[in-house]
């Protein structure tokens, strides 16, 4: 098996290589805009822009809805060319790759033609609304209401993690539309505009000093029932659509690398030579560039199924358990080694403009967001080793009857 690009790959490669360097936005000074700020965003928002006018966002994605009309290879190939280039689009990335997928299979026509091509470009951010205080991996189990009200539906209930909901204009929210069904049965999915009346969105603050996430309150938010994506009670065969996208689109991407950690290692000291001389630290390089290879395997698996027209499966599982650990460690290892300067984050003051030290901060929400590493270790238990299922209290009982905590 070769993992080579064919010919007309390697040409799409090419075009797409110069066309980044040619239409890139210029580097934006980090005191002027940090990431996060409403500058960052409008001048990410103008790269978005700039690849939708040319094709480049949602490559593969139908040109008649906003999309490029390439397919699943061009856009795995442009991702890989736009993070080499150390550009990325995060703010655009919970719509894009985890909302909108799912409104694209199981949407109305009504709802792709009016909400895709302005995701596309960039005019308009979506979050997702799914965890809440008392379920996360336990998706199922939300207990948001969404109660019928003549031909709509009102909303009451509390969302939480949400990343981008105070900055949003839209949300894919997942209810609970009939309780007495069981737990997986009785949701059903909605998007909701972000400033209606009833919306209340929190920032959350993080111990890296961002506020990446939110609380978001819904307090007797009026919908109507064309703000339904899918069937009713099909909201978890929508939710799975939009996890298995979100796990592939976590399981990798930009970030420092092994390479880095030893462009470190050539700085620091050690005995009358530097560290990456030392063959213990060599052993542990050694390490990371075989789980960073692994990974990169992974993903090449997930491309080879792309091209055949299949879903990535509990291969995107897997990429995102390797990687998230990866970036852990890694980071952890490169701020150890760098001494009393692994204590610094100011990108003016620590090597590698601190990229180590954010990442360490950042690696283990990585590890939880889209699936935990417990979850993920049992989706492939399950589906790759054949090993028996979790066990389930609640199998086959209503969801108004599953045991809840008191206070
Ligand atoms: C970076 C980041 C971004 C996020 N963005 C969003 C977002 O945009 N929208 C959104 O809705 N949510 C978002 N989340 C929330 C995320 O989906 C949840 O945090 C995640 O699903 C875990 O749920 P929980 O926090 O409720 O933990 P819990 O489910 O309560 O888990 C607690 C612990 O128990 C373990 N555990 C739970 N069940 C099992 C089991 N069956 N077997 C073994 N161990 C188990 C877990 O692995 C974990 O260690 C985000 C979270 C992070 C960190």
């Amino acid at each position: 098996m070769t993992f080579d690009d064919t010919p007309e790959q390697a040409a799409y490669r090419a075009t797409a290589r110069t066309w980044i360097a040619d239409h890139m936005p210029a580097p934006i000074d980090a005191a002027d805009a940090p990431i996060g700020s409403t500058e960052h965003l409008e001048h990410m928002r103008l790269w978005q822009r700039a690849k939708a006018e040319h094709g480049y966002a949602c490559i593969a994605w139908p040109a008649a809805i906003g999309g490029g009309g390439g397919t699943p290879i061009q856009q795995a190939i442009f991702d890989q060319e736009e993070a080499r280039a150390g550009l990325s689009s995060n703010y655009f990335m919970t719509g894009l790759k985890i909302c909108l997928p799912p409104l694209l299979k199981h949407g109305s026509d009504a709802q792709r033609a009016r909400f895709i091509a302005p995701a596309v470009r960039g005019d308009e951010i979506w979050c997702q609304l799914f965890s809440e205080p008392s379920n996360g991996s336990d998706l199922a189990a939300a207990r948001t209401r969404a109660v019928r009200v003549g031909d709509g539906w009102r909303i009451d209930g509390q969302k939480v993690w949400n990343s981008n909901a105070d900055r949003s204009d839209f949300g894919l929210l997942l209810a609970r539309t009939d309780p007495d069904l069981v737990k997986h049965a009785g949701l059903t999915m909605f998007w909701i505009d972000m400033r209606a009346p009833g919306v209340d969105v929190r920032p959350l603050r993080q111990m890296n000093g961002g506020a990446e996430f939110n609380e978001v309150y819904l307090d007797g938010v009026m919908l109507r029932d064309d703000q339904r994506v899918g069937d009713i009670g099909e909201g978890w065969a929508v939710a799975l659509t939009t996890l298995a996208n979100e796990r592939a689109a976590l399981g990798g991407g930009t970030g420092p690398t092994w390479r880095d950690l030893l462009a470190l290692a050539r700085l620091v000291p050690s005995g009358d030579s530097v560290l990456a001389d030392d063959p213990v630290f060599g052993q542990q390089l050694a390490g990371f560039y075989t789980e960073a290879e692994s990974f990169r395997l992974l993903g090449l698996r997930m491309l080879s199924k792309l091209s055949r027209g299949e879903q990535p499966g509990p291969e995107a599982s897997a990429a995102k358990l390797v990687w998230s650990n990866h970036v852990q460690a890694l980071s952890a290892a490169a701020v150890e080694l760098t001494g009393d300067y692994g204590m610094i984050d100011d990108p003016a003051l620590a090597p590698l403009a601190a990229a180590f030290q954010a990442r360490l901060m950042w690696a283990p929400g990585l590890r939880i967001g889209g699936g935990t590493d417990e979850i993920l270790r049992n989706i492939i238990a399950e589906r790759v080793l054949g090993l028996p299922a979790d066990a389930r209290a609640d199998k086959g009982m209503a969801f108004r009857d599953i045991p809840q905590g008191t206070r």
